[in-house]
């Protein structure tokens, strides 16, 4: 073997590399949680600006340590294990689940087919139907992971459509104009997943929300006879647990009768909030959850695994099969031709992270009460922050929150136009990112900008959440300031 190549792969090197980084990381994490007033949760840099220096560092001469090298592009990405990280909705990692993350790496065992990832695939169907009875499925239920909820989605209305649709789309392609109904609130993927289906504007039905945000049940029968009328088969309704701008749950019940009573698949978009089932004192927020035909649950947004792990869970198992497959293939659903160990039958990816282990690490080595303890304490944190918010005049809260993303923003005069407040949520927030002690992200509702915090991390702290707000007053007592100084 060539020199280099046979370097390449010194066992000795690896296990010093590794042993240092390992104990860098460790030191990180230690200093994250206990000092974290001494540490900023992200390091801003412009995309230009972090490319020059990128650019220029892919020049230099080759680091001596690499597992230093490492530490750097930790120092200069967002800190999830910073306290003060509130932004978007992933979740900082559990250690060994991450350590579980480098072997799945380290092994890359592909799992197109079985042989290629014994383990991974068995341990596939072990995780998926750990979640399928937590969310109260019988044992007819089954699914997979996937790479990501938007790809979970896709994939559960692809199945939906298998098995709705007047037609053997899968064979035939279709004429017939199907669309789904879904909360205006819905995260885009689900609007893309119809036009990737070729359903196209008319596919995607959006249904109104209340002043919660969360889907006006009462309105599906009205937008489903207005849909039939137009010739238009609409074959599922999509509820979301939760919204992502805001965190809304909506009505599960109200929906799974719905579908009930008109056939059509349920789908319940739980990417963000569907861990809720692990919160004994918060489950009651996805009631309903167990009638729907399919749910995706992300274990990177609040299940502290590494990204991306997603679960598709189906109440029954045999409709996974169909995803794929045109209905004369259905012929062959008998068990012993169903193959659950060969994943790539019923999943987009043929290659495939050994997702299974990362989440398989939360449950078995830490156990379901941690992910208990936490999706309470977040939750529990999203109560309290709105507390907060509440308490202060300058302060208005979109919505008392159901999950742990709280939308707030600065208004120092109810009288303020529009338009300013929002030029000045905006500044705030864009000054809060350039000083990089706290995280947080903004969004859009109803035209309007608004702070937008997920409680991610289980280490902050109410008076964490306090100084937060207090940054955020100040900067925008000082911006009302010098606007009027402008008048
Ligand atoms: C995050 C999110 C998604 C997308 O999931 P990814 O894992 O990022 O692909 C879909 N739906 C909702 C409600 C989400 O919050």
């Amino acid at each position: 073997m060539k020199k280099n190549l046979k370097e390449a792969y010194d066992a000795e090197h690896f296990r010093k590399e590794g042993h240092a980084l390992i104990d860098m990381l460790a030191d990180y994490l230690e200093d994250m949680q206990d000092h974290p007033n001494e540490h900023k949760a992200i390091t801003w840099t412009n995309p230009e600006d972090s490319l020059e220096y990128w650019e220029a560092e892919a020049e230099m001469e080759k680091p001596k340590s690499w597992s230093k090298w490492l530490m750097h592009i930790v120092d200069k990405s967002v800190h999830l294990h910073h306290p003060h990280y509130m932004g978007h909705q992933i979740s900082p990692v559990l250690p060994m689940s991450a350590l579980s993350g480098f072997v799945s790496d380290f092994l890359n065992n592909g799992m197109g087919v079985y042989e290629m990832g014994v383990v991974s695939s068995t341990l596939e169907r072990v995780v998926v139907e750990r979640v399928a009875k937590k969310i109260g499925y019988n044992d007819e239920a089954g699914g997979v992971l996937t790479s990501g909820g938007t790809l979970g989605n896709l994939t559960a209305l692809l199945c939906a459509r298998s098995l709705k649709a007047s037609t053997e789309v899968w064979q035939t392609g279709s004429d017939e104009q199907l669309a789904l109904m879904v909360s205006e609130e819905a995260h885009y993927c689900v609007d893309r997943a119809a036009r990737i289906m070729g359903w196209g504007e008319a596919g995607i039905i959006k249904v109104p929300s209340n002043d919660k945000f969360q889907m006006q049940t009462d309105l599906l029968p009205k937008y489903l006879k207005e849909a039939t009328e137009k010739g238009i088969k609409v074959i599922a309704v999509v509820g979301s647990a939760c919204s992502t701008s805001t965190g809304s749950y909506d009505d599960l019940e109200a929906i799974a009768d719905f579908c009930e009573t008109n056939d059509l698949w349920f789908h319940v978009d739980g990417a963000h909030g569907a861990a809720a089932i692990y919160s004994e004192k918060y489950k009651s927020v996805v009631k309903g959850i167990e009638r729907a035909d399919s749910v995706v649950l992300d274990f990177h947004k609040m299940l502290l695994t590494p990204s991306v792990t997603t679960a598709l869970v189906f109440k029954k198992v045999e409709n996974s099969y169909k995803t794929f497959a045109q209905k004369a293939d259905y012929l062959w659903n008998q068990q012993e031709d169903q193959e659950w160990y060969n994943l790539a039958k019923r999943t987009f990816e043929c290659t495939k992270l050994m997702m299974s282990i990362k989440a398989f690490t939360g449950l078995r080595y830490y156990g379901e009460e941690v992910f208990d303890e936490y999706v309470t304490t977040v939750m529990d944190l999203g109560k309290k922050l709105a507390k907060l918010v509440n308490e202060k005049k300058c302060f208005q809260l979109a919505v008392e929150p159901q999950s742990n993303i709280v939308c707030f923003r600065y208004i120092p005069d109810e009288n303020m136009p529009a338009s300013m407040l929002n030029h000045m949520n905006d500044e705030i927030r864009t000054q809060i990112l350039m000083m990089g002690d706290y995280y947080i992200v903004k969004t859009k509702i109803n035209d309007e900008i608004w702070l937008r915090t997920t409680l991610t991390n289980a280490f902050t702290t109410e008076e964490m959440l306090g100084n937060m707000l207090r940054l955020v007053e100040v900067l925008g007592t000082n911006q009302t300031r010098s606007r009027m100084l402008n008048y």
